[in-house]
């Protein structure tokens, strides 16, 4: 949908929107008053309910293909967002892939789809969000690391990898960008249940298990108990916090 002249000042872009986390976040933003770009890589229909979704609830939203994987996809989604809302102010790298595996069984085309998606994609939205950003003398830049990336699990070698590396990427731009007024933060989950054909669902059952019984709270997290965290982060009341990794983990790892 294109924003008419009210639209509310405030913008923001979630990579991996579709579905799961990624939409809960993009919901939750139009709520809290953003013009949201809902990023999709092939779930295009999702990113079209979840912008549905938004119109009926009064927000603006609008689907944007990109692709993190590939630099010009993320930077062409980002120009022709900040072209159609005029500005950014918030970037959500949530765009995540995750193979489980034990590490001995792992092939080179899982590693490089994980490093690809998770470390270098997140690399590319968080650039591709500085300029913009800077044009409004400031901004918001969250990343959705994991808890693996703290704790390390078993069968999660490299994701626990690709989720560790974008906790050192948050904190040195963190300090790079602080002078530019762009405070960078991550948002690491614990198991969030997403529904039918999500991330957890892949995880084999002994291992799940093992995860939830280290829940202080005794069960796995819903998208929107993550969503409102980062919303908070990429909000007016955040003002103070940046290179902070915010664990929505319900007590997993403390
Ligand atoms: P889902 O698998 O439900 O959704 C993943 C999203 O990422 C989809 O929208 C998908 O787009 C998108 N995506 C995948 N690859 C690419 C790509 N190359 N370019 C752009 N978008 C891409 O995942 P969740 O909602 O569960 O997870 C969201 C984030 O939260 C991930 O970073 C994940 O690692 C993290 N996380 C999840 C946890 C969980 O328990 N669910 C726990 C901790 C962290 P499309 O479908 O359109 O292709």
């Amino acid at each position: 949908m294109t924003p008419s002249n009210d639209t509310p000042t405030k913008t923001a872009f979630v990579t991996g929107a579709s579905r799961g986390i990624g939409a809960a976040i993009a919901m939750r933003l139009a709520r809290d008053g953003f013009v949201v770009g809902v990023g999709y890589r092939s779930g295009e229909d999702g990113a079209k309910a979840v912008c549905e979704s938004i119109a009926a609830e009064g927000g603006r939203a609008m689907p944007v293909r990109v692709d993190v994987t590939d630099p010009e996809s993320v930077k062409d989604a980002v120009a022709a967002f900040v072209k159609e809302t005029g500005g950014l102010d918030a970037m959500v790298a949530n765009a995540g892939v995750v193979e489980n595996n034990m590490a001995v069984f792992t092939g080179e085309e899982a590693l490089a789809a994980m490093v690809e998606t998770n470390l270098s994609g997140a690399f590319r939205s968080a650039k591709a969000a500085i300029k913009p950003m800077m044009r409004r003398g400031g901004g918001r830049i969250v990343i959705i690391s994991s808890v693996a990336g703290l704790m390390g699990n078993p069968g999660q070698a490299v994701y626990s990898a690709t989720k560790a590396g974008v906790i050192g990427l948050a904190k040195a731009l963190a300090r790079e960008l602080a002078p530019k007024g762009i405070l960078v933060n991550v948002v690491a989950p614990g198991l969030i249940d997403t529904g039918d054909g999500g991330m957890i669902e892949g995880i084999p059952p002994e291992h799940r298990a093992a995860a939830e019984s280290l829940i202080a709270l005794g069960r796995a997290g819903k998208p929107e108990e993550v969503s409102g965290v980062v919303s908070f982060l990429c909000g007016a009341d955040s003002t103070y916090l940046t290179g902070q990794v915010v664990t929505v983990d319900g007590g997993m790892r403390m």
